[in-house]
């Protein structure tokens, strides 16, 4: 399902159900998988030998997990640029990079709404809540939580979503010469 979704209006009880399930790509926000483990750290992403080169860098976060079945640990980052040309420019650029041996992925990070604002609450989180307090915007662009993409098709549609934003800067010429 895709939809757009707009103004600030509460959503109804229905509605509130329907947006549960949607994810919004966040398109100043990347998520890159695949990182050798010394390189999971918040001082050399934010150099300009990594991810500084591209741009601002507002936010990192890390994540660890374990894979249940091999045991082994899988780290995730999340960087949150100034804006979405950046976010652009990183996964143009450094999505696939063999890097210490390891090929690394890099898509647009997702982010959902939050349950207090789908309930009508104010969240006492309030600025430190990491989802969203209002309806997406017509830039926005949702996906259902229950569909399973592949990583290839995500990778497919973040470099779609670039590909817009270049058309609409209306500089496809320097794509499309021969
Ligand atoms: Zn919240």
């Amino acid at each position: 399902m895709q939809s757009r979704l707009l103004g600030s209006f509460i959503p109804s009880r229905e509605k509130a159900e329907s947006l549960k399930k949607l994810r919004i790509i966040k398109q100043n926000l990347i998520h890159i998988h695949g990182l050798p483990k010394h390189l999971v750290d918040v001082k050399m992403l934010k150099s300009n030998e990594y991810f500084g080169q591209y741009g601002t860098i507002k936010n990192v976060v890390l994540s660890r997990k374990i894979n249940p079945e091999t045991g082994k640990e899988i780290y995730s980052v999340y960087i949150t640029y100034e804006n979405k040309t950046e976010a652009a420019c990183a996964i143009l650029c450094a999505d696939s990079l063999l890097i210490y041996g390891k090929i690394i992925r890099v898509v647009f990070g997702t982010t959902k709404f939050c349950n207090q604002f789908l309930s009508n609450k104010k969240c006492r989180k309030s600025e430190k809540c990491k989802f969203l307090h209002q309806l997406a915007s017509n830039e926005d662009i949702t996906i259902d939580a229950n569909t399973n993409f592949s990583y290839d098709e995500y990778l497919k549609l973040s470099k779609k979503i670039i590909e817009q934003s270049i058309l609409n800067l209306n500089i496809k010429n320097i794509f499309l010469k021969r």
